[in-house]
This record gives C-alpha cells, sequence and structure tokens, in this order.
C-alpha cells in the first residue's frame, strides 16, 4: 500500500484542517470550499483527510456502500442478501471534465431495449457514498454538474432520470472543493451552497516553510518511513472524530448562543437563513471536537469565521475574506452580557476605495489630443448589459451566451449521427414500419440496434469576449471615460454571468497593448480596467491589429470557443500605419471581418460635429452598431446579433 502524506504532518493551514476535521465530524456542515492558488498544498490535506475517517461497515456486494444496519430500501441492487464486510472510507476525485453520466451514473436505455437487461451503471455520486467526493477546480466544473453536486450533497441522494425512468440511491458525502480564484470566481448562489470556506496561501514565515520543506522531503525519500513516524498522531485524531461524532448528538446549543449566532448572521447581512444554520451546525461540531459538552461562543466565533466570509459578498468583485474587526465588534454586539468597555471612535470601515483618491476635483481640462497621461477614471456605476450573441450555431464550452450543440439543453431531433443521448421516440418511429417484417408476434416492440436514434441538443456555449478599448486623449474627457469604463465594467459583469473568457486590448499614445490575455478570471480584467491610464493619441488601426493577432492565436488554442469583439470607440482616428489613419482602420477591420470575428462598435462619439466613424468601422467589420448610451438592457429589448462567425 501507497502512503500518502499524513494529515498531522501538515504544517500550518490551520483554518484548513479545522474545517475538514469539522465536517468529517459532522457531514451535515455542508463541505468545504478551498480558494488558493496553485501550489499551496489544498490537494495533500484533502487527501490526507480520507485517511483520518473511520473504516465503514458495508453490504458485501452492494455497488451503492448500502449500511448493513440500514441498509437504504431504494437501493438498485436491494434486496441484499450479502454478508457485512468493512473498508476504508473512500475519497473519490470528480475531474473537472466528467459528464453527467460520470457523476450521476448512467442508465443505459439503449441495452435495456434491445438487449432487455436493466442496466444502471453507477457513477461518482454512488462511489463516493459514505466518503469524501473531491473536485479539484470546482469553478471550471461546469453550472449544470455543480447544481447536481450541490443537490445530491443537500439532500444525501442522487436522482437518475432518463426519459421517465428514474433510479434513487443514497449519496451522503463530504463534499471538497477546491478552486484558485485568478481563473475565475463561483457564481455567488453556488458559493452559498458550500458549508465553509477557506483561504489558502503559501506561509510567509520562514520557519514554517523551513519546515514544510524539511518535512516533505523526508517523505519523498521515505514514504512509508515517513507515514510511520506520524503513525500515532494520525491514530489519535481517528480516535477524536470518533469521539465527536458519538458525542454531537448530545451536544447542548444554548438559547443565548443561538441569539449570538442569529445576530451574527443578521449583522454580516447574509441572504437566507442558510447561514444561521451552517454556524450553528459548525458550533455545535467544534463544541463536539474540543470535548464540550455544550456550544460557547469561541465555538461560534470559530465557525462565524469558516462559515460566513463567502456569504456577506454582495458582488463578485467585492474581496473575498472576512473583516475581522467586523466580526469582533459583531460578536460583542451578539453578547447577552457585554463587557462595559467601550472602544471609542475604533474607525469604522477604514477601508475605502482607493480609486477614490485618484478623482480629480479640479475638473481636469479636456486636454484634447496631447501625450499627456490621466489617471483612471471612476467608472459609472454597473447596469445590465443587452445581450450580444454570436451568430450561427457553435460547439463551444457550455455557458448562457450564444447558441451552441451541446449535451446540455432542449432537443431539437432525432438524428442517427452523433447526438446526446437516446431519442426514445425517434427509435420507436424508426422500429414501427419494421415490425411485421421482423415477425413481431404479441405485445411489445421488435428493437434492432439499427433503430436507435440520438438526440440533437441545443443549448448556449460560452464566448471569449475581447474588449478593444479606446483610451486616448480624445475619449479621455473625465465625466466620458467614467462612463466608458462604466459600460465596460457593466459588459464584464455580464460576460461573467454568462461564463466567457475575457481579454483586454487598450490603445492609444504610440501603440496598442494587449493588457490582459484572455482569461476566465473577469476579476482581473475589471482591476485592469480600473487600473487604465487614459491620454494622447488615436491609434485605432494599431488596437484593431492587435486584437486580429490576440484572436488568432487565442484560435489556435482553443479552436471551439468563438471569439465576440467589442469595440470601444469614438473613432477619431490619429495615428496612420501606412498614410492615412481612418483608412488604415477600415483596412484593418476587413483583415477581422475575413475570419468571421462577430463584433460589436460600441459608439463613444458625442458633441455637435459627429464624423460617424464608429458606424462606419462597424460596416466594414460586418458587425453591429451601438451608441454607448444603448449599452444598457433596459434601453432596447432583444438580442443584438454580432456578424456571423465562420460556419
Ligand atoms: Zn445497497
Amino acid at each position: 500500500m501507497t502512503s500518502g502524506y499524513p494529515f498531522s504532518a501538515v504544517v500550518g493551514h490551520d483554518d484548513l484542517r479545522l474545517a475538514l476535521l469539522l465536517n468529517a465530524v459532522h457531514p451535515a456542515i455542508g463541505g468545504v470550499l478551498v480558494r488558493g492558488e496553485k501550489g499551496t498544498a489544498k490537494s495533500t490535506v484533502v487527501r490526507g483527510l480520507a485517511a483520518l475517517l473511520p473504516a465503514v461497515v458495508v453490504v458485501e456486494g452492494c455497488r451503492f456502500s448500502c449500511d448493513p444496519a440500514a441498509p437504504d430500501p431504494a437501493c438498485p441492487d436491494a434486496p441484499h442478501d450479502g454478508a457485512a464486510t468493512t473498508t476504508p472510507a473512500r475519497l473519490v476525485e470528480l475531474p473537472v471534465g466528467a459528464t453527467e453520466d460520470r457523476l450521476v451514473g448512467s442508465l443505459d436505455l439503449e441495452r435495456a431495449l434491445t438487449a432487455g437487461v436493466r442496466a444502471y451503471q453507477p457513477g461518482l455520486l454512488s462511489a463516493a457514498h459514505r466518503g469524501v467526493l473531491y473536485v479539484d477546480e470546482v469553478n471550471l466544473l461546469h453550472d449544470h454538474l455543480v447544481d447536481l453536486l450541490l443537490d445530491a450533497a443537500a439532500m444525501g441522494r442522487a436522482h437518475v432520470e432518463r426519459d421517465g425512468v428514474s433510479v434513487s440511491h443514497a449519496a451522503s458525502f463530504l463534499l471538497v472543493g477546491t478552486m484558485n480564484p485568478e481563473e475565475g470566481e463561483l457564481r455567488p448562489q453556488l458559493l452559498d451552497r458550500f458549508g465553509l470556506t477557506v483561504e489558502v496561501a503559501a506561509a510567509r514565515d520562514v520557519a514554517v516553510r523551513t519546515e514544510v520543506i524539511r518535512r516533505r522531503l523526508a517523505f519523498e525519500a521515505d514514504p512509508s518511513g515517513f507515514a510511520a513516524r506520524w503513525a500515532a498522531e494520525d491514530a489519535a485524531l481517528v480516535r477524536r472524530i470518533t469521539t465527536a461524532r458519538a458525542a454531537l448528538p448530545s451536544v447542548r446549543l444554548p438559547d443565548a448562543e443561538v441569539r449570538r449566532i442569529a445576530a451574527l448572521c443578521a449583522s454580516f447581512d447574509v441572504d437566507g437563513m442558510r447561514a444561521d444554520l451552517v454556524v450553528a451546525r459548525a458550533s455545535v461540531a467544534h463544541a463536539a471536537w474540543r470535548g464540550a459538552g455544550e456550544v460557547a461562543a469561541q465555538d461560534v466565533e470559530a465557525a462565524a469565521r469558516l462559515a460566513l466570509p463567502h456569504r456577506r459578498r454582495r458582488d463578485p468583485f467585492d474581496e473575498p475574506g472576512i473583516d475581522e474587526e467586523q466580526l469582533q465588534q459583531a460578536l460583542r454586539d451578539a453578547d447577552p452580557d457585554p463587557p462595559p468597555d467601550d472602544d471609542p471612535g475604533g474607525g469604522p470601515g477604514s477601508g475605502g476605495d482607493p480609486a477614490d483618491s485618484t478623482a480629480d476635483p479640479s475638473g481636469t481640462p479636456n486636454s484634447g489630443n496631447g501625450n499627456t497621461t490621466q489617471p483612471a477614471a471612476t467608472p459609472d456605476p454597473a447596469f445590465q448589459a443587452r445581450l450580444f450573441s454570436v451568430d450561427g450555431v457553435g460547439e463551444g464550452a457550455p455557458g448562457r451566451r450564444s447558441r451552441a450543440r451541446s449535451g446540455f439543453g432542449r432537443t431539437l431531433r432525432a438524428t442517427r449521427g452523433r447526438g446526446h443521448g437516446l431519442h426514445l421516440v425517434g427509435t420507436l418511429a424508426a422500429a414501427a414500419p419494421h415490425q411485421l417484417a421482423r415477425g413481431r408476434s404479441g405485445p411489445g416492440i421488435v428493437l434492432w440496434r439499427g433503430d436507435v436514434r440520438r438526440a440533437v441538443r441545443e443549448g448556449k456555449e460560452s464566448n471569449l469576449v475581447l474588449f478593444a478599448v479606446d483610451a486616448s486623449g480624445s475619449m479621455a474627457a473625465r465625466k466620458r471615460m467614467s462612463a466608458v469604463t462604466g459600460a465596460v465594467v457593466s459588459l464584464l459583469l455580464d460576460a461573467y454571468q454568462r461564463r466567457d473568457k475575457v481579454g483586454l486590448v487598450t490603445f492609444r499614445g504610440g501603440s496598442a497593448d494587449l493588457v490582459l490575455p484572455p482569461t476566465s478570471s473577469v476579476e482581473a480584467a475589471v482591476a485592469r480596467l480600473r487600473r487604465l491610464s487614459t491620454g494622447g493619441r488615436t491609434p485605432l488601426a494599431d488596437g484593431l491589429l492587435r486584437a486580429h493577432r490576440t484572436l488568432a492565436t487565442e484560435r489556435l488554442r482553443d479552436p471551439r470557443r468563438r471569439p465576440l469583439l467589442v469595440v470601444v470607440t469614438d473613432g477619431r482616428a490619429t495615428v496612420p500605419l501606412r498614410a492615412d489613419p481612418v483608412a488604415d482602420a477600415m483596412q484593418a477591420a476587413g483583415l477581422l471581418a475575413g475570419d468571421g470575428v462577430a463584433s460589436v462598435v460600441v459608439d463613444c462619439e458625442r458633441g455637435p460635429v459627429r464624423l460617424g466613424i464608429p458606424a462606419r468601422l462597424a460596416h466594414a467589420l460586418n458587425g453591429a452598431h451601438v451608441r454607448l448610451d444603448e449599452l444598457s438592457a433596459d434601453h432596447v429589448t432583444g438580442v443584438v446579433r454580432a456578424a456571423r462567425s465562420v460556419a
């Protein structure tokens, strides 16, 4: 047997270890979401936990790990006649690219109909029953799978349903997800459904880092010897988990602590009641973990620290984590017997938006086409942006922007060719004309393999939304730039909700820059935009060429993701590539149109004398033309189809 890295030997990561142990004691807390950059030993700790979970007694031969003392009456393998046997608690990993069938299991209707056998192939949810289900990069998992996963985690059961046939089995597991926030956030609705969250980072302390290296090298040199040295400590943790589990039902939760939990959650302005329940469960588990018979203030504090940070986020661009000062204050406020000390002043909310300090109250003069650089304007408030979609039907990663063939979504028709899942009606219709020839007698229908039809489904895909933003002097009048960045932030928020990748090209002064290469992190795009400097001349043609190169590179990297180019400009091109700045820009636009890139020009031209170049640019791009003040969804209804993409 190969030895994993022992849980007890992990240095630091106290919050993470506590969060995992509390869930091991009380799985109803709802799992742990671990956030942190790569190389922070997240998975080492999670795998270490699985080794600590007490072994489970199962019915021999049951593929669904039924407990002989209380077998699942709906178990697909029932009735059970196997003997009881003991197996270690399992750690099951869900790969990011998993299909729905792999997760929940598959009902093989095709085999059922043609061969007459009942065929249910259990999925990973069943394998994880009574163990740990670990999803690395949970933020990259398709929403549909995350929903299925969290539903099963919440109900302790999995349901598989296909064409009216359904199977259900027990699936209660400790759910652990890890994610690197730099690769894109989890939607707030999904964040909220994880019981606890922990932020992990590599230690800054030299002594701690030294110890991490020392132990890691010792482990690699002799894994089993290293594990043996830590076996006693791990065994002590196993005993402590077992004891705490047994004690859990008898831990008391006094009314005063229930009120403290309610007051705490109210002060953090969380949605709904889920937070209160999670904090309550985690408080009880924490009391059981430290061997106390009753929940005390310290248990509530420890639970709140793990359960509240991800629930108080109002906006995907807020800083994660919990404000320590706010937590302490809320705990004091909620205290039934407040100590009579009062902290005067205390400077609440000193963490104001640093962007505010760059605002210039004097009203900077509109320095025309000079080469001066101005700091970024504070974006206007975001609004619900209109939907721009790429025309045609793609095959890209699931999302919410453009039409696509996919395994999800509604069924369009049956096909003999490539499709997703069985199309029952189509299959029967194909078999029906041949019944006489096949010698059918009596009820039932004679199906041959060649009758099988599959479903062609259509759903939505995500796209790459590349912004090319004009930051030149003609755009830089402060009020205008605020409106422009506000609009781009709104489009970015929209891209976030539609799970798009985004990129940002800006052009000003002498040249264009790829400020943000295509990424799933919309947060990074917003951060870049907030730091955007403006002023100088307008190299529009260069900006478009830069966008063209970026999209060409990205097409090699991710060929199925269709791009949408959003050009934000007033069209006052002043920097020529060859002779005439505007003619050069039109030529660059022709290149993009020739590649079939779908595009939208956001027209920022204002004032009494308009040259109308943005409209001409949209025409040259074979794209849509929208004025800046028409970007909001309440201004116009309907989807704007950007130019057709390569079919
Ligand atoms: Zn069973």
